[in-house]
């Protein structure tokens, strides 16, 4: 079993792919983490093993050949689940052909419309967001986000069992509007998307709101006894679960106005005001 306070002091092993755009960490004998560290946005893809088929959390900025990596690690047929619908985390989608989403309508367009080629660049491959190179064989000029094909739509507290794995999801709005976390009820762990890591949670883009976010704090507290360990969708995986409360106090000192505000300007021009609270931060507009 997973316990986050040996995280915090032993470093996982590498698993070492011949592409090197990702680095793989093996967190467990079921878990790898699959991030993208020569991004920017360093977000984090999970993969899970069950007894017969894998679950891959996110498929990332859709730089690299995300797939190859899969196969390296597992043979294991793959249901990819989505946590929300930012560019960084659906970049591959197209490589997989089992694809489950949350039922809401940014989902059902990108899936039927995709990304057109000039938003993809503007979004995730300008210079300054990759460090070079470029994994072999990806061509960014022609770089594109197709449509993909949604096997099944989830709705709050559906529990996806898929071999022995049990995972619960929870709707968990404030960052993105059709955010949601994942609980593996089989091994205590909650897959924290973009809504709790050790970094800002993004609240000031299109569709964030921290009152929303508050509320789905909340909503985990009310699973607060159901994991042990924190795997978020950006930065170092692995978090302790002890973070959760931190976010929501800090989530209420924002909305009461007790919290002092530095402003500042994202990568891409929008404009934020920044909370800081030590390992966590939330920017709101
Ligand atoms: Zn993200």
């Amino acid at each position: 079993m997973i316990d986050a306070r040996d995280f915090q002091t032993t470093v996982p092993q590498r698993f070492t792919s011949d592409d090197d755009w990702f680095e793989v960490l093996i967190i467990s004998d079921y878990l790898f983490a699959i991030s993208e560290p020569r991004h920017y946005e360093h977000t984090v893809i999970y993969l899970l093993l069950g007894s017969n088929r894998a679950i891959l959390i996110d498929t990332g900025c859709g730089i690299g050949n995300l797939r190859r990596v899969v196969e390296q690690l597992t043979t294991l047929p793959v249901t990819v689940v989505n946590t929300h619908t930012h560019l960084d985390h659906l970049g591959s989608n197209h490589q997989f052909s089992e694809i489950l989403m949350f039922d809401h309508p940014r989902s059902r367009n990108i899936s039927s419309e995709g990304a057109p080629q000039e938003v993809l660049v503007w979004e995730l491959l300008r210079k300054e967001l990759v460090t070079p190179p470029w994994p072999h064989g990806f061509r960014h000029e022609e770089a594109a986000l197709p449509p993909f094909k949604v096997s099944r739509w989830l709705k709050q507290d559906d529990v996806l069992e898929i071999g022995d794995i049990h995972l619960r999801v929870l709707y968990t709005p404030g960052e993105a509007p059709d955010h949601i976390c994942l609980l593996d009820q089989t091994h205590r762990i909650l897959f924290s998307g973009d809504i709790l890591l050790n970094g800002p949670v993004w609240s000031h883009l299109d569709g964030g709101d921290v009152s929303e976010l508050q509320k789905s704090y909340e909503l985990l507290m009310r699973h607060y006894d159901e994991f042990d360990v924190l795997m978020p969708g950006h930065n170092a995986p692995c978090q302790h679960k002890g973070l959760l409360p931190i976010a929501l106090a800090a989530s209420e000192e924002v909305l009461s106005g007790k919290a002092q505000p530095q402003a500042g300007v994202d990568l891409w021009g929008r404009h934020y005001n920044k909370y800081e609270f030590g390992r966590i931060s939330i920017l709101s507009k």
